[in-house]
């Protein structure tokens, strides 16, 4: 009898998919993501390689990633010399990935890796970025929520490139669109933006994002509004746009009100009073004043951060192990 022949999957064979995994203090639920995402990727038939950018934990996360189990996709963790935030830690992954097909996903289990067939379909029938769309936002208070959604709707008025909606980090692009964002120069970079600015073939599937598997949400209020304001103003200058419409129609109001009180001096003289009404106008054009020089000062202040040309992140070390030859009987 014919003696069926081990399948060698790998070494020789290039990359088709990579999943890239940012890594911030995960150390609690690492070695389960791991195993879910392994899980997965083992029971596809091609090259796979996981990529964990860990970025500047301050746990044990970056032993962790070191230790990992090996599986029979090549695990490559990337340490970055200090925490640079999640979207550096993205960019990092992406330009260190070889696959034909990459995926993000976060560390927390958040974006089920189970979604991974499902998303490599969806590529191979031609999609260059497949965005996965959240279905509902389990374990978020109304007031993220709500957050998140008045977010979006001042993002796509301002911004040229319509952001897909509810639209997380979690997607899958081909090579040919990484290869364009890791080309784009800039230092500011909001990646969902970014990721919809190539454009190429998208195409849109819906899922129930779960909560947390462990450990709490790395970022704050504080956080979350600088990351809008960057999303905003490093996509659009349509806010500049709004604040000289707002000084014009300031202006011609002003120009109209100060014709009526000449007039109205004139014909009737003018016993001084009128303190409430200069407040009020004081007041106003002081306070958009103010607003739209801290608006200049938003877009200003990206300016300075693009010309010094800083690199994004510094990479301190890499490990690699390459997967293990699946032995698979046929
Ligand atoms: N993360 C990161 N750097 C940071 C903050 C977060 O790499 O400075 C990673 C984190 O480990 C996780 C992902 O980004 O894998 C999403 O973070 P989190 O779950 O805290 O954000 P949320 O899901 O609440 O938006
Ligand atoms: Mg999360």
């Amino acid at each position: 009898m014919l003696k069926a022949q081990p399948q060698q999957r790998h070494r020789d064979r290039p990359v088709v998919l990579s999943v890239i995994i940012p890594v911030f203090n995960e150390s609690q639920g690492l070695a389960y993501t791991h195993e879910r995402v392994t899980e997965v990727l083992d029971a596809i038939p091609e090259r796979c390689e996981i990529i964990y950018v860990d970025d500047g934990s301050k746990d044990n996360s970056w032993q962790l990633v070191q230790q990992l189990p090996e599986s029979s996709s090549d695990h490559v963790g990337v340490t970055l010399s200090r925490n640079f935030g999640k979207e550096a830690a993205m960019s990092a992954g992406l330009q260190q990935c070889r696959g034909q097909a990459v995926i993000l996903l976060d560390a927390d289990l958040q974006d089920p890796p189970e979604l991974i067939p499902q998303m490599m379909e969806a590529w191979r029938k031609g999609a260059d970025v497949v965005n996965m769309k959240r279905r509902a936002r389990l374990g978020e208070s109304w007031f993220k929520r709500l957050t998140a959604a008045s977010f979006y709707k001042v993002m796509n008025w301002a911004s040229e490139v319509p952001v897909p909606e509810n639209v997380g980090d979690f997607r899958l692009m081909s090579r040919q669109v990484v290869d364009h964002i890791n080309q784009l120069p800039e230092r500011n970079r909001y990646m969902k933006g970014l990721f919809a600015w190539p454009g190429f073939m998208q195409v849109t599937l819906e899922f129930d994002r779960d909560p947390r598997a462990v450990g709490e949400t790395k970022w704050n209020y504080g956080k979350l509004f600088a990351l809008a304001m960057d999303g905003i103003a490093s996509f659009s200058i349509r806010p500049l746009r709004l604040a000289t419409w707002c000084g014009l129609l300031t202006a011609l109001s002003a120009f109209l009100y100060g014709a009526w009180v000449v007039v109205k001096t004139l014909a009737f003289g003018e016993a001084v009073s009128g303190y409430p009404s200069l407040m009020v106008v004081q007041l106003l054009i002081g306070g958009i004043q103010l607003l739209a020089l801290g608006l200049i000062g938003e877009y200003l202040g990206r300016v300075v951060m693009e010309v010094k040309q800083r690199p994004q992140y510094l990479i301190r070390e890499v490990s690699h192990q390459e997967g293990l030859d699946a032995v698979v009987s046929l």
